[in-house]
């Protein structure tokens, strides 16, 4: 059990006032109490199975269907942390999460996240709390630095950085900016973006789609252009042919959409050439790098965003590869200008001298919500903490994780690499085995409950997918992850040849 609540301080029934608010003295022993049992859960994470096998509805179960009348005393509720919820969750943070992609958190950013939430400010406006403001320009502009993003994203320049909630949102905004742009500024009073469209590759991420979805833009107008066979990067020429034809339709181009870092394997679009053409056809050029923009804090990996100089927006998740809790998408603009243009709107209640003026930053114009948390303070806290040094330490440790795996992989032959990246995913399947057996290899491996890997399909065929990262992961859960990655494919290839065999 993570916590034990008298062990921590907290005396059953002792905090009497339950049902009024909590004094402040009570407020200590139960923070202290709550940060023990993260530290105490943290530390004894490698003893959870990675992902729960109860069938659905048990955690629901396990709760009262009514809530409480009365409140009740804090070491009960979190007494029940562990009853209830531990039991029914996938662990992000354990050790052999190698599933999907990384969903860092750490130390800082959780006391960041603390922070933020005891001084519940509402950063709408720089008027409504001038510093929640101020120290996300600054991150931002810190961030911008550490990946070495172009000038033109700085708030010293024409643009600047906001903190978004996910890349999703990131692309959303991107494609409402675009659609101002490509509409000449009708678009604010038109009402639809019908006739627009958007372009990504096949390999783009489905946020891109809801993105049209939402900004009107409809599926009929999302154009998926055709990757390379073996890169599976998006191919300029079947960009610009996309482009053409659409225009020859009467078509508006609006957005493209490259991503540095694909999902399903880490593909990189070549942002160059893809730039060159949405500044011959004068379309936004909007960069996803969800998880592969942590990557850029090494020098060693920026190549991966070369190009990157002729995009009008760029995004990248600290949430995932950099260490700092979900929620924090960081999402960077050339023209800041044009972006609030799009987006603004202002009521009586909001009005203020200086941002009438102009004179300040106010970041509900650079997002869809109006309200906003300080998310800023915890990228402060982890950035502090870890140092570029720090923050490039993790990053190197995670790909040199995953090149190690890749070599065993390559090593023997009854594997191969489906496609090689160079961050930390690492694509593979047993070769000229079927879909069933690679997928009961997957099935096999994560019944183990020591790890969690997830799949893709690659060309159509079933590849399973390890991405390292979890901040625990070492190199010796890497190897046992390979060890039983290996032995069940014996157990099944074996199982096969029976079959075969009888
Ligand atoms: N873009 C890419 C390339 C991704 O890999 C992902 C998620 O994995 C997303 C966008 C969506 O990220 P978010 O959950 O921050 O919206």
């Amino acid at each position: 059990m993570a916590g034990d609540a008298s062990a921590r301080g907290i005396t059953p029934g002792a905090d009497t006032t339950a049902g009024g608010h909590m004094s402040a003295d009570e407020f200590r022993r139960a923070g202290h109490a709550v940060v023990d049992w993260i530290a105490d859960y943290w530390q004894t994470l490698e003893k959870h199975p990675v992902r729960p096998s109860d069938p659905p509805g048990t955690v629901a179960r396990a709760l009262p269907v009514t809530p409480p009348e009365h409140g009740e005393p804090f070491d009960r509720i979190l007494t029940d942390l562990d009853r209830v919820v531990v039991g029914g969750l996938t662990h992000w943070q354990h050790p052999g999460f190698f599933g999907y992609f990384p969903a860092n958190t750490s130390a800082p950013s959780v006391l960041g996240d603390l922070v933020s939430a005891g001084l519940g400010v509402q950063g709408m406006l720089w008027a409504t709390s001038p510093a929640c403001t101020e120290v996300e320009t600054v991150m931002l502009d810190w961030l911008a630095q550490l990946l070495e993003l172009p000038q033109r994203f700085r708030s010293g320049s024409t643009g600047g950085g906001v903190i978004q909630d996910s890349a999703s949102s990131a692309t959303l905004v991107a494609t409402l900016v675009a659609l101002h742009r490509a509409s000449g500024g009708t678009w604010r009073t038109a009402g639809t973006a019908a006739g627009y469209a958007v372009y990504t590759s096949t390999e783009g991420h489905s946020s891109i789609e809801k993105a049209a979805r939402i900004a009107g833009v409809g599926d009929q107008g999302v154009r998926l252009i055709d990757v390379d066979p073996v890169t599976l990067a998006m191919r300029p020429d079947a960009l610009r042919r996309a482009l053409d034809a659409d225009l020859a339709a009467g078509r508006r181009p609006a957005i493209v959409v490259a991503t540095v870092g694909t999902t399903s394997t880490t593909a990189i679009d070549p942002v160059e050439e893809i730039g060159a053409i949405c500044t011959e056809y004068g379309v936004w050029l909007h960069v996803d790098a969800a998880y592969a923009g942590a990557a850029a804090v090494c020098p060693e990996l920026r190549w991966t965003h070369a190009g990157l100089e002729r995009a009008d927006s760029y995004c990248f998740d600290p949430h995932k590869w950099l260490l700092t809790g979900f929620d924090c998408d960081a999402f960077w603009v050339a023209d800041r200008a044009e972006l609030v243009e799009a987006l603004t709107v202002m009521p009586e209640y909001l009005r203020n001298a200086l941002s009438d003026a102009g004179a300040v930053i106010d970041y509900r114009d650079w997002q869809v919500p109006l309200g906003r948390r300080f998310r800023a303070v915890k990228l402060w806290f982890v950035l502090r903490w870890y140092g570029a040094q720090g923050l490039q330490a993790h990053i190197r440790s995670a790909v040199a994780h995953a090149a190690w795996f890749a070599d065993q992989v390559r090593a023997d032959d009854r594997f191969e690499i489906v496609t090689p990246g160079p961050f930390s995913l690492v694509c593979f399947r047993l070769r000229g085995q079927s879909d069933e057996v690679n997928s009961a290899l997957l099935a096999g491996v994560n019944a183990s409950g020591s790890v969690l890997l997830t799949h893709t399909r690659v060309a159509g065929r079933f590849t399973l997918r390890l991405a390292v990262g979890a901040p625990r992961t070492e190199r010796r859960h890497v190897a046992a992850a390979w060890e039983l990655i290996a032995d069940t494919a014996t157990g099944l290839l074996a199982d096969q040849q029976r079959r075969d065999d009888g």
